[in-house]
């Protein structure tokens, strides 16, 4: 994360100020139907705030816990796939190592004020740049060592004033997956192509759609750190490898002169939800000021010391603005891979009891979430179930047990059918493997499920997928 000029906004984690604090004022249900987040909390259980803890500070319940799991499981594949290290970094500074990186001098007021220990003053991290810059400080580097990239999923903190305080879309932790790259001039380019393919991969995978991509430039303005010519190649680099990676499908590349950090241009991937409102969902940005301000550099093939350049990347995003964004996107029925329960199994009566226990063993033996249930009639539990927003409801009757079939309901893919056990069993850990967003069935074809790739037929079993299968 860097730092702005404008004060920092939750809804992007890069830089332009977004409209984020109206929507708290926001009836919950919008305008078009679709239920806010908060409202699909009521039923999912996703998270709570308590007065005692504080706004802002939501609590993950285990429904959350899971959702929350599967995207920083994905995050931390993009990040090893494209050869990050992991780290980890307290979330408590020195209120120096914030004076250095000039977020002191800018956000003091949105951080939580220094506390004195020992004649220290720690502050609680507005971001985790300053962090991973002093991990590279942390011996003398190489131009061959380079680039070296940080990943980490990161907790960093804003002193919020509670009024503009929202479920999970404005919260005063935030946590994110963080990137940051250090490399030599030379490598600019096909690091921000690199940062840039991940983090519209992410969005596509999570079924988040990108409105466009904007190259925020700076303008004539004097408050810019670095020369005209820095900025010039910075832009130019930015803009080639924007190009590069944007094929005719994906969204468009608008330039917006003055949308700039005033420490460097950058990538924003940018999102316009159902109230019109926009925000930057993850942001590939040049930073000219913290390699100058902690002094970082490299020992160049000629001797010499060279100045590092360092680009600021996030990738899946922060988890409460992404699981916010995902429970509005599919109304609380999220893809199977995200769902908090994957198959929820119905015994008809309790003759059927022990063909359902074996099948939820089954299903969780290959490695998928699922439960039983028992209590109440059948049409109550199946009502209950479609409220909870289960990925897939599986009755087994008598027929059933004779069979070795299963009922199926997936209200997602609009299907209702019979499927042997052993079918279910394997496409579903097939759809899970394959983080597809729609489950294709036999006849019954959904019609809410995303393009043929995104999906995972009975036919494709252990056909091997490219777009987020896990490794
Ligand atoms: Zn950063």
């Amino acid at each position: 994360m860097t730092i702005s000029p404008e004060p920092i906004s939750q809804a992007s984690i890069s830089q332009a100020p977004t409209s984020q604090a109206s929507i708290s004022q926001a009836p919950t249900s919008q305008a078009s139907g679709q239920l806010d987040h908060r409202d699909i909390n009521r039923h999912l259980a996703v998270f709570s705030t308590d007065p005692l803890v504080g706004a802002g500070l939501p609590l993950w319940l285990p429904a959350g816990a899971v959702i929350r799991h599967e995207l920083e499981m994905f995050a931390a594949e993009i990040a090893r796939r494209d050869g990050c290290l992991a780290v980890y970094s307290p979330v408590l500074a020195k209120r120096a190592l914030f004076e250095i990186s000039g977020h002191w001098a800018k956000f003091s007021d949105d951080m939580f004020p220094a506390m004195r220990t020992g004649g220290d003053e720690l502050v609680l991290r507005p971001a985790n740049c300053p962090h991973h810059a002093m991990i590279y400080a942390s011996r003398p580097r190489s131009y061959r060592e380079l680039p070296i990239r940080l990943n980490e999923l990161a907790p960093m903190f804003r002193a919020e004033r509670s009024g503009v305080l929202s479920g999970l879309s404005r919260v005063r932790q935030i946590n994110l997956d963080d990137t940051h790259v250090f490399c030599r001039p030379d490598q600019v380019a096909s690091e921000v192509e690199r940062a840039l393919r991940s983090a519209l991969h992410a969005q596509d995978v999570l079924g988040l759609p990108v409105d466009y991509v904007r190259l925020s430039r700076r303008d004539a303005g004097q408050r810019y750190l670095g020369s005209f010519g820095q900025w010039q190649a910075a832009e130019d680099a930015l803009r080639s490898a924007a190009s590069a990676v944007l094929g005719a499908q994906d969204p468009p590349l608008i330039e917006a002169e003055g949308a700039a950090a005033f420490y460097g241009p950058k990538l924003d991937l940018q999102v316009r939800d159902g109230r019109g409102h926009e925000e930057s969902i993850a942001t590939v940005q040049l930073d000219f000021s913290q390699p100058d301000r902690f002094d970082l550099a490299y020992d160049a093939a000629d001797g010499s010391r060279q100045r590092v350049v360092m680009i600021h990347r996030g990738t899946v995003g922060a988890m409460e603005r992404v699981v916010a964004a995902l429970l509005e996107r599919y109304q609380g029925r999220l893809p199977l891979w995200l769902a908090p329960v994957q198959v929820c199994v119905m015994p008809v009566g309790p003759a059927q009891d022990e063909a359902a226990g074996a099948l939820v063993e089954a299903l969780c033996a290959a490695g998928l979430r699922a439960t039983v249930e028992v209590d109440g009639s059948l049409g109550a539990r199946v009502r209950a179930s479609r409220q909870l927003r289960h990925c897939v409801i599986a009755v087994i009757g008598a027929a059933e047990v004779e069979s070795g079939q299963v009922q199926i309901t997936d209200v997602a893919a609009d299907f209702k059918g019979s499927v042997s056990r052993e079918e279910l069993v394997e496409l579903l850990s097939q759809s899970y493997t394959n983080r597809v967003r729609g489950i294709e069935w036999h006849g019954g074809l959904g019609s809410a499920a995303g393009p043929p790739r995104d999906r995972c037929s009975i036919g494709d079993m252990g056909a091997p997928r490219a777009s987020g299968t896990r490794p």
